[in-house]
């Protein structure tokens, strides 16, 4: 056929594209062009054809290598060359099936329409899911907890029961469909069945509409629920309640609800996934002498022992403290007490005078770690000065 239009050209690639150029383009192609998006249009259906024609030359090496060399003639075969002629959506389906993802075409528009696929084989579809934000506090996140979300979801219109019709009056079937929400349009030897675009698949239009819902057979609601949340979720986590969310236009069952967590910040524990950390002040004496601390953790006060000789920015492990696991409710992470230590910034006299006399003791009992110090800051000071240091001291 010498009237046959470019592979390349019909998808809009250069003869150099890469496999993954192509693809994409004919993803491109077959997703703007789907009959599902263009019910009636009998020239996008062709161009949707079209591509998935090219698509199917050019995606196979040896085919494309032959279309190259010798063009239409090279692919020999059926009505003077040209690739596989699709003579129905439905071929092109079963053909590239997989390559959409293996799921439900019209998935990929968000589920428009229910799809219009097969002969009269409509799936009713689920109701979309909904999103309700939950702000939770650290130690509800730990114990787990009840909340009451409130959110606004559509429910059927009781005026009209839900057909938008006018109490008194009734939906008339839609005469572009005869009611059957569906539409089958002939192209030559292609038959594509899709939604109605008159009635957007309802199967009934409405002359005169309900009041209350505006004739669109659904009004808002507002509906409180109470959902467990349980111990150990972080933020970023998502408890599902289902069947809760937005009613199905099909009869199929509602969406779901689902509750997005926020687990708010802590004054005084810092959460590093299951594990909590914890900053505690403790004094200069605490630290040389050891003492018995009070910490806190997520059930209360806790007294714990510091050893003698303790640094700062040590930290005391406390194992089982931290948070449970969300899934099962055992206390998996661990509480990290940071100790700080705490210089005081005012001293009272008595205070000075004893650090005084510390610190002359202190002057005189130069401690191992400090001496050691000393010294390593005298060769960096004075690098090959040792013998004369060794003199003058
Ligand atoms: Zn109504
Ligand atoms: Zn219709």
């Amino acid at each position: 056929m010498a009237d046959k239009r470019d592979y390349y050209e019909i998808l809009g690639v250069a003869r150099t594209a890469t496999h993954a150029q192509i693809s994409d383009a004919y993803r491109k192609a077959a997703i703007k062009n789907h009959p599902d998006k263009n019910p009636g249009d009998q020239a996008a259906i062709r161009r949707f054809k079209d591509a998935a024609e090219a698509f199917e030359v050019l995606n196979d090496a040896e085919k494309r290598s032959r279309y190259d060399k010798f063009g239409h003639a090279g692919l020999g075969g059926q009505s003077g060359g040209g690739g596989r002629h699709f003579s129905d959506i439905e071929d092109i389906f079963e053909a590239f099936g997989d390559f959409f993802g293996g799921g439900s075409f019209g998935e990929m528009f968000g589920g428009g329409g229910g799809g219009g696929r097969g002969g009269g084989r409509r799936r009713p579809r689920k109701g979309d899911d909904l999103r309700v934000d939950v702000a939770i506090d650290l130690i509800e996140a730990a114990r787990g907890c009840k909340k009451t979300i409130r959110f606004e979801r559509s429910r059927k219109c009781g005026d009209c029961e839900g057909s938008g019709a006018k109490p008194g009056s009734i939906a008339q079937p839609c005469s572009y469909c005869g009611g059957r929400g569906q539409v089958v349009q002939q192209a030559g030897i292609l038959r594509v069945q899709t939604t109605c675009p008159a009635c957007r698949g309802a199967g009934s239009v409405v002359k005169d509409p309900c009041k209350s819902c505006k004739g669109g057979g659904y009004v808002a609601e507002q509906v409180a629920r109470e959902v467990a949340i349980p111990g150990g979720v972080d933020t970023g986590m998502r408890i599902r309640v289902p069947g809760e969310g937005q009613p199905s236009p099909s009869g199929g069952p509602s969406g779901d609800c689902y509750c997005f967590l926020t687990v708010r910040e802590h004054p005084l524990f810092q959460r590093e996934g299951a594990h909590l950390i914890c900053r505690v002040p403790i004094g200069y004496t605490q630290a040389c002498l050891g003492a018995e601390i009070e910490v806190p953790t997520l059930d209360g006060r806790r007294e714990v022992k510091i050893p003698a000789g303790t640094q700062p920015g040590d930290i005391l492990t406390l194992r089982g403290c931290g948070m449970p696991d969300p899934h099962g409710g055992r206390r998996v992470g661990d509480l990290h007490v940071q100790l700080d230590l705490e210089v005081p910034k005012t001293l009272a006299p008595k205070q000075e005078k004893l650090l005084r006399e510390l610190a002359e003791v202190e002057h005189t009992n130069v401690s191992p770690h400090r001496k050691n110090f000393l010294e390593r800051l005298r060769d960096y000071l004075m690098p090959g000065d040792d013998a004369e240091q060794e003199k003058a001291s």
